[in-house]
Formats: C-alpha cells, structure tokens, sequence
C-alpha cells in the first residue's frame, strides 16, 4: 500500500512562495504571502511546512537576534554563512575560509570533534542606510 501523502500540496505552495523571496522570511511573514495570493492555508501548516523544508536541508532556517525562526530557500546547497539586513531582509550567501579554520583550530585547542558551528551576520545594507 502506498505512503499516504498528506498536506503535499500546502508543502510544495510554501516551497514555491519561499523560493520567490530574496532574503529570509518568518512563518508569519510567508504566511501573510500566501494568504495575499488567495490560499486558505493556516499560519500552523506554513510553520510546519517550513520546519520540514529545513529538516530535509531543503531550506535554510536560522534565529533573528530577536529570537525569531527565519527561513530562506538558498541557492548554496553545502555549508555558508549569511549576511542578512535586518530591515529589508536583503541576504548574501557567504563562504568564510578564515570563519572554518577559526573554528577548527579552537575546538581541536580543546579537544572537541564533531564540531559545528552557525555563523550569520545581521546589520544594515547600503540601500536601507542610504534610505534611512
Ligand atoms: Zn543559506
Ligand atoms: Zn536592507
Ligand atoms: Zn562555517
């Protein structure tokens, strides 16, 4: 007997609605989107839409300073860091040599392996401190 697959088209309309955006959104924010555009789908499912994405490495997930749960579908499939402004939401994917030798030499200095580690830069881009 076939896997039933439920909510598959409410995970592929928050692919699709998270693929569109540029930057990072929360689950309110892609939620206000697809509402915008005519869908009836309920914050909770967009949320659990969205944790799945990330889970499955789909999308990336990361924590606003203000402790919010942000998602974006990035075009990098391995491991970045990001550069988010955090009045517009514009993000830059960034690979950061000296941010992998950094933290592999301080966990070997004190003996941790299987180390990971989660660096993302947030501040002001150009066209928002031009505009402000
Ligand atoms: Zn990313
Ligand atoms: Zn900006
Ligand atoms: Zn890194």
């Amino acid at each position: 007997m076939q896997q039933p697959k439920r909510n598959t088209w409410q995970r592929e309309a928050v692919r699709a609605a998270l693929a569109e955006k540029r930057g990072f959104v929360s689950a309110q924010q892609l939620h206000q989107v697809l509402r915008d555009g005519g869908s009836t789908i309920g914050l909770a499912t967009v949320y659990r839409a969205l944790a799945g994405l990330a889970e499955s490495g789909e999308a990336d997930s990361l924590q606003s300073p203000e402790g919010e749960n942000l998602f974006r579908s990035c075009a990098t499939q391995g491991h970045h860091h990001h550069l988010i402004c955090r009045s517009c939401g514009d993000t830059r994917e960034l690979s950061a040599t000296v941010v992998e030798e950094w933290t592999q030499r301080v966990a070997a200095e004190h003996g941790f392996t299987d180390i990971e580690h989660v660096v993302d830069i947030f501040g002001l881009c150009e066209r928002c401190r031009a505009a402000a």
